[in-house]
């Protein structure tokens, strides 16, 4: 089969393989039988596997949900904090300005520590935070900001959540499987990611892969949520080792044959070819002229933000409908204060890509009328 081969720069879904795509044409199966229910478990155990938590000293596990990676924000928030506790989101930008909506919707006392969205958390206001709020179960961020592109020191912000009793749960929904993480090592308690971005797979599976200690106490936490309780999840895939319910079949054969390219590729390899995609994708923009958001020293290495350009001729739209009509995807920013769009080195794409992508947007421009190198008004 032929399938054309679009290339996405946004922030996922990700471009796929032809081999994790068809990897979804099997024979019809019903999810409760016992091969399909082994193969979950095996999943399990390399979802696990890819942030190290098999050699931690104390066990993890993964729990699989049916649902975009925003289940996962909500299942961690709503079933890990215990009663009378308080959870502190630390905020620097829109992915975790969702978990503390997550709080809002379920009303969990919650202290939203809001910092500068254009820079690392800092870790002394963490601390600060901390220690003015002795009551605190629960410390919460998000590795990589998605917005903005900037990485978070999660292995400082977990070790001052250690220091203060707390369990420390980050969003890696945009970093797992792409920037190598030890949850040990980074004090991670629990983090999380959807298939369809680092792992490169389909959407419609999301997992949380966390200290089963932790998951265990919680079955005496409050019950707020029935489909998003993390407990509940996990021991009905320990009892019979299935989801409570029905799972996006294809999408699960789809991330088993993902995980296997992912440990074919190598965790290593893999994130110097997400690396050298960034390096292309800096290259390309400098060429033309255009600005980063970030300084480049906060940023992750996977999500460029891209100031709009001066110019009277200056679209999104109409730069994004010929890039997509090329085969390429670019995404709209996420930071409210400003005008901006986003490349993205998710995906199973290379440099030949990008420098593609570069003739493309080029070529948009000069159709587009605006000027090649692009213009802003400030020097
Ligand atoms: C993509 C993403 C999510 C999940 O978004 P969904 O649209 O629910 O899949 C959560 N957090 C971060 C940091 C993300 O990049």
């Amino acid at each position: 089969m032929n399938i054309k081969r679009n290339v996405l720069l946004n922030p996922g879904p990700s471009t796929t393989t032809d081999t994790v795509k068809m990897a979804q044409i099997v024979p019809d199966i019903c999810p409760r039988e016992k091969e399909f229910a082994g193969m979950m478990r095996q999943m399990r155990e390399d979802l696990v596997r890819i942030v190290h938590g098999e050699t931690a000293k104390s066990p993890y596990t993964a729990v699989l949900f049916c649902g975009s990676g925003t289940i996962n924000i909500d299942v961690c928030l709503n079933s890990l904090l215990p009663e009378g506790k308080k959870a502190l989101i630390v905020n620097n930008g829109a992915y975790s300005t969702r978990a503390r909506e997550v709080c809002e919707y379920y009303g969990l006392t919650h202290i939203d520590l809001s910092l500068p969205i254009d820079r690392p958390v800092d870790v002394a206001a963490v601390e600060r935070a901390l220690a003015e709020n002795p009551d605190v179960a629960l410390v919460y961020t998000t590795h990589h900001e998605t917005g903005t592109g900037v990485l978070n020191p999660i292995r400082e912000i977990g070790a001052a959540a250690h220091r203060h009793g707390a369990i420390f749960v980050i969003d890696s929904t945009s970093s797992y499987a792409m920037i190598p993480i030890d949850v040990e090592r980074d004090n991670v308690d629990f983090c999380m990611a959807s298939a369809q971005k680092g792992l490169m797979a389909m959407t419609g599976l999301s997992f949380v892969v966390g200290r089963e200690d932790v998951i265990r106490r919680s079955a005496e936490y409050p019950k707020r949520s029935y489909y998003c309780n993390l407990f509940l999840q996990y021991d009905f895939f320990e009892k019979t080792g299935e989801m409570h319910f029905t799972p996006p079949v294809q999408t699960v054969y789809a991330a088993r044959q993902a995980i296997r390219e992912y440990f074919e590729e190598g965790e290593q390899a893999k994130w110097a070819r997400h690396t050298r995609v960034f390096e292309a994708i800096h290259k390309g923009l400098s060429e033309l002229g255009f600005r980063n958001v970030i300084k480049r020293e906060h940023q992750a290495g996977l999500v460029v933000s891209v100031l709009y350009p001066d110019d009277e001729n200056w679209s999104f739209e109409r730069v994004h409908d010929y890039c997509y009509e090329h085969g390429f995807t670019i995404y709209p920013g996420k930071i409210s204060t400003t005008n901006t769009f986003r490349l993205c080195a998710l995906g199973a794409i290379d440099v030949s890509d990008i420098e593609a992508f570069f003739v493309v947007l080029k070529q948009a421009l000069v159709t587009n009328g605006i000027s090649v190198p692009v213009v802003y008004k400030e020097k």
